[in-house]
């Protein structure tokens, strides 16, 4: 029996598995795939503000769906290509080349360096300010 959680979409109490959505939020999340898949199939010029129109959904959905990999560009859907997050080359599915990807699992493998930034450091000098203020 897994927990209880909000979905993160539509809010309602689910049982968690393992995904932050709800099974509705799910499904319709699949229903939209499906349609962005056949409307690409069909008009293969089209790009992601074509087909955000075309299906009344956002553009941001598409990406997503691009992101996670679960939509794969084929070789003519040039229009709707995705930047590399890292180097910014065009790439048809995924978050990166596969140089990056590549690069980075080498980086991953050696040693990662400490969290350093401005954001950490201050969240621990709130956390210290906040001590201090307790006592
Ligand atoms: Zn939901
Ligand atoms: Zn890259």
């Amino acid at each position: 029996m897994g927990d209880l959680r909000n979905c993160r979409r539509c809010g309602k109490l689910f049982v968690y598995m393992g995904n932050p959505l709800c099974r509705q939020c799910i499904d319709q999340d699949e229903e939209l795939f499906i349609k962005v898949r056949e409307y690409i199939e069909k008009n293969p010029k089209c790009t992601t503000m074509e087909v955000a129109n075309a299906l009344d959904i956002t553009v941001e959905k598409i990406l997503q769906f691009l992101r996670e990999g679960k939509l794969e560009l084929g070789k003519e859907n040039t229009n709707m290509l995705l930047d590399c997050e890292r180097c910014g080359r065009p790439i048809s599915t995924g978050r990166y080349c596969s140089e990056c990807a590549a690069e980075m699992e080498k980086g991953f493998r050696g040693s990662v360096p400490p969290p350093t930034g401005r954001q950490s450091r201050e969240k621990d000098r709130m956390y210290t300010a906040h001590r201090r203020k307790k006592y």
